[in-house]
């Protein structure tokens, strides 16, 4: 790999540690964000064999617009990373203006218009919480809501098929050890 591309990476990973230093993940074990980060942009790199490095960069930044404590822009990511590595962050980063229930609702619609590599990063997003959810779940998470759970993320993935074989896997395998 470039030195360049190398760099890039390890700055987008020091950028995200310090965007979410104050979250932590709901889970049980309230697990650093920046593990959801890193775990994302693993899935990513193996599902693509290692080769795209903007998509590798815009999974560990796929949260911080969503994020509001340190206030990054859109504007801010294109300058640091650029443009087509903002887009993708922007493609899978929810309206925050629209209520929580409404947000869920047009993830599912989007998914199907996203770009190949914005679907590969959604894909690879829900992966990784439905195993946060198997292996630490939020305490006060009842059965029935991380069924729901499971089977929202199913219903936005559903959108997203078609675009790496691999990734979607992982996905269903998780999927299927969803039995609440
Ligand atoms: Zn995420």
């Amino acid at each position: 790999m470039k030195a360049r591309k190398v760099l890039q990476i390890v700055f987008a990973l020091d950028f995200a540690a310090w965007a979410h230093s104050t979250q932590r993940r709901k889970g049980g074990a309230h697990e650093p964000y920046v593990n959801h980060l890193t775990e994302v942009a693993r899935l990513v790199a193996q599902a693509t064999g290692g080769k795209d490095e903007k998509l590798i960069i815009a999974a560990l930044l796929h949260d911080v617009l969503e994020d509001q404590s340190m206030n990054v822009s859109y504007v801010m990511l294109v300058e640091n990373f650029g443009k087509r590595v903002a887009r993708i962050v922007r493609e899978v980063t929810d309206d925050k203006s629209l209520p929580k229930a409404e947000r869920k609702r047009m993830q599912v619609v989007h998914a199907p218009h996203l770009s190949r590599r914005a679907k590969i990063l959604k894909i690879a997003d829900k992966a990784a919480n439905l195993n946060s959810i198997l292996q630490s779940p939020p305490r006060d998470w009842s059965a029935t809501r991380k069924r729901e759970y499971f089977a929202w993320a199913a219903e936005v993935v559903g959108g997203c098929r078609g675009v790496n074989d691999w990734i979607e896997a992982v996905f269903d395998e998780r999927l299927s050890l969803g039995q609440f």
